[in-house]
């Protein structure tokens, strides 16, 4: 997958202290592929690779962290950029904003259609009304209205017409009539393109001139969903795109050249079949996803702003040379505690997010930490494997706690040794996030 290749593309900046010419142009080499892989296609997938490799280029490689991990957040705030930085959500104008739902049979039109009705009354107060605009196969009508009556939304069908167009109008003057403030029209699509669902889909939005035409694709058709994305846009001029069933390990590469290549924002993305399984599009969200990296990039961030830089390179070269002790450990906490919940730091580190949630860190768990610490003797804080079990005890007693709290946390602490020691060497780093999920 993606992230494999990454780890193996980062391996080439390995030792690194700055990102330079040479160690970034195989990397950006190896991190195109693993684009294309993830669905982007070559053309984005170049320029972003020429922009990350010009932005990447000098910077300084915090010692707190790897220089992959840094290449890793310059190319998330890249991705991020490129998929339009913010979210965008439905534009409302008027008393009554139209909706024209458009894309492929199976994109997800009728169950987004549905989930957007639900979206858009429990978040945002609107009172939507469905129209049925799938007239050839009367099962989509009944699916509609499934779907509407789940929600509790009303849904405008007519069954006695086989004309979208009409049918449509009728919908519109309908939600006019009922007081609805949204008509969200659900239509036919074809199994590929095919000029009479254009020409079809082009008259009704001639008709109803709709505020939002919607493009609806399957996330998992990959490199297809973009040139499916370039006809519609070309016939259709719309104004979103909603990619559907990223709930799969769909990487999400779509999104990127969706978005680069007819230049729409990606308003939704659905992530199931229930109706609640909508969330309106996060960019820097689907960065992480596309990257594969997940939280990595959001503690390089925190890394930045909090890690003094002198502080961090003797804490660096202490865990390089395993003389991490308690010391370190206290006034990590110290640290960590300025920056906030613990629980989420540490979750952040590949290996030890699983560590704390057996040991359930709230804030308050550091009183029994820092006390811990506090009842060592100097030389065993420097020293954590002289700790032996009489020491234990003793520990346990003049800390008030008791030997099972002294347990865990040496064995945190040692645990924590490990991980940080890998974490210091780019190679190993690669190997652990090669075995993250
Ligand atoms: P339409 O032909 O474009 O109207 O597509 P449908 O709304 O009928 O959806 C086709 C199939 O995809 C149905 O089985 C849906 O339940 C399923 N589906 C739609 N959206 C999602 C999604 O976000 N995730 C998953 N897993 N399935 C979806
Ligand atoms: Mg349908």
């Amino acid at each position: 997958n993606l992230s494999d290749k990454l780890d193996r593309a980062f391996k080439v900046l390995k030792g690194q202290g700055t990102i330079t010419e040479i160690n970034v142009a195989e990397t950006m080499k190896e991190i195109r592929k693993a684009l294309l892989d993830a669905d982007v296609n070559y053309k984005t997938a170049k320029a972003f690779t020429d922009d990350v490799r010009q932005k990447a280029i000098g910077q300084n490689v915090l010692t707190s962290i790897s220089p992959g991990q840094l290449l890793t957040k310059v190319m998330n705030d890249e991705l991020t950029e490129l998929m339009g930085g913010t979210t965008s959500e439905i534009n409302f104008t008027g008393p009554l904003t139209i909706i024209l739902i458009a894309g492929l049979n199976g994109a997800g039109k009728t169950t987004f259609s549905g989930k957007l009705a639900n979206f858009l009354k429990t978040q945002k107060n609107k009172k939507p009304l469905l129209v049925a605009g799938d007239v050839y196969r009367p099962a989509a009508i009944d699916q509609l209205e499934v779907l509407g009556g789940q929600i509790g939304i009303p849904v405008y069908a007519n069954r006695e017409s086989t004309d979208p167009i009409a049918i449509a109008r009728e919908g519109v003057a309908l939600a006019k009539q009922q007081g609805n403030n949204v008509v969200i029209i659900d239509t036919a699509g074809r199994l590929a393109i095919d000029e009479a669902m254009m020409v079809e889909i082009e008259q009704v939005k001639a008709a109803v001139n709709p505020n939002e035409i919607l493009f609806v694709v399957d996330a998992m058709t990959g490199q297809d969903a973009v040139n499916t994305a370039k006809v519609f846009n070309d016939r259709l001029d719309f104004t979103g795109a909603v990619l559907t069933k990223l709930d799969g390990d769909t990487r999400g590469g779509a999104a990127l050249s969706i978005k680069s290549v007819v230049n729409k924002p990606i308003k939704f993305i659905g992530t199931g079949e229930k109706m609640e399984a909508l969330d309106v599009f996060h960019p820097d969200r689907m960065a992480s996803r596309i990257l594969g990296m997940g939280d990595v990039v959001s503690l390089v961030e925190r890394a930045q702003q909090q890690f003094d830089e002198k502080e961090a390179a003797e804490l660096q070269k202490k865990i390089r040379k395993n003389k991490f002790d308690f010391n370190d450990f206290y006034s990590q906490i110290q640290q960590i505690k300025k920056m906030g919940n613990m629980k989420d730091l540490m979750g952040m580190i590949p290996g030890v997010g699983k560590m704390m949630k057996d040991v359930e860190v709230g804030d308050d768990a550091f009183k029994n930490i820092e006390a811990i610490i506090q009842s060592m003797t100097p030389h065993e804080k420097e020293n954590p494997d002289a700790i032996n079990q009489s020491r234990r005890n003793r520990i346990a007693k003049g800390s008030g706690t008791n030997i099972t709290e002294v347990n865990r946390l040496i064995k945190q602490f040692e645990d924590m040794r490990k991980v940080m020691k890998q974490m210091s060497n780019p190679a190993a780093m690669a190997n652990m996030m090669r075995r993250m999920p």
